[in-house]
């Protein structure tokens, strides 16, 4: 089972399985099915597949991609939600070895561990397999997103796409945005763009506490356009009122105390995050960070 030789013999693969199985796609399981073989073509050569990677495919569908991958690793495991799909990927790929389908929904199936994911994401879990991933051990994933959602990866302080994504993603990979992929290269064409881009993780770790950072940077940016020191000095005394404790924190003129949260940088993040936490003291500044998560 070779990679496709064209784009209209990828599209009449896909017309034929999808008729053959009385498939229509839906729009609320993301099925847009790739039908350009230069894309699927260029996606894995991003990849830089060798004998030794184990890949992980998210959202196989009719296996348009897996096809062109699995010559040439170690393994592949693919998650399809669709169980008429992952029958149809299971019964395909019998004869495969190096092939394993897991039928379930990504965002809640333990992944197996991997060194590369290449996926063509179904767009509407492209935020908890995004996090979901960055929790993961891996070298590089090259994925498809809706374009406004990479263009998040991407966004500088202080504009509109700044958020919560953008800064744990910042904090944990580099990435690089790839290509926009138009409509037309899908089957149903959706109806809106595409992107393709890498994720290579970090090796370095920008901080120590991951977990904590990650909450308080979720605390601050369900309030992304207000001033840090209000967020965080509402969030202190509600805390200390519950307990019953007076906490007195003094927030010292800091020019980013005075910040509206969405204009700080990863880095300002990190300074503001260790700055508090030794003068709050530890066990006082997890409390008060993890209330708002749970
Ligand atoms: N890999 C194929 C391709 O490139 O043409 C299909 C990609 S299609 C955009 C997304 C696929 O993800 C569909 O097959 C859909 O059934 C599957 N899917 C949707 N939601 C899912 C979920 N929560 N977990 C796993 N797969 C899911």
């Amino acid at each position: 089972m070779g990679c496709w030789k064209s784009s209209p013999e990828l599209k009449s693969y896909v017309r034929n399985s999808l008729s053959q199985l009385n498939i229509k796609p839906s729009q609320r399981k993301g099925q847009n099915f790739l039908v350009d073989s230069n894309i699927i073509n260029f996606q894995v050569a991003q990849a830089n597949l060798s004998s030794k990677d184990v890949i992980l495919e998210i959202g196989g569908g009719l296996g348009s991609l897996t096809r062109c991958i699995v010559n040439k690793v170690k393994k592949v495991y693919v998650i399809e939600a669709d169980r008429i799909l992952a029958k149809f990927l299971e019964d395909n790929y019998s004869s495969v070895s190096n092939f394993e389908v897991i039928t379930g929904d990504a965002v809640k199936v333990d992944f197996p561990t991997f060194t590369k994911c290449i996926s063509n994401l179904p767009y509407q879990i492209s935020s908890p397999i995004t996090f979901k991933l960055l929790r993961h051990k891996f070298d590089l994933a090259v994925l498809m997103y809706q374009k406004e959602f990479a263009q998040r990866f991407f966004a500088e302080p202080g504009t509109g796409d700044y958020s919560r994504l953008s800064v744990m993603i910042n904090l944990k990979a580099n990435c690089k945005y790839l290509k926009t992929i138009k409509a037309s290269s899908f089957l149903p064409k959706p109806k809106i763009q595409s992107s393709l881009v890498t994720i290579q993780k970090k090796s370095e770790k920008l901080v120590e506490d991951e977990k904590g950072f990650s909450q308080f940077v979720t605390l601050l940016f369900s309030h992304k356009k207000k001033i840090v020191r209000s967020v965080l000095s509402n969030t202190i005394k509600r805390k200390a009122k519950q307990s019953k404790i007076t906490i007195n924190i003094a927030f010292e003129p800091d020019m980013h105390n005075e910040r509206r949260i969405f204009t700080l940088s990863l880095e300002e993040l990190i300074y503001l995050y260790d700055n508090l936490k030794m003068k709050i003291g530890e066990n006082l500044w997890s409390d008060i960070i993890s209330q708002n998560t749970n």
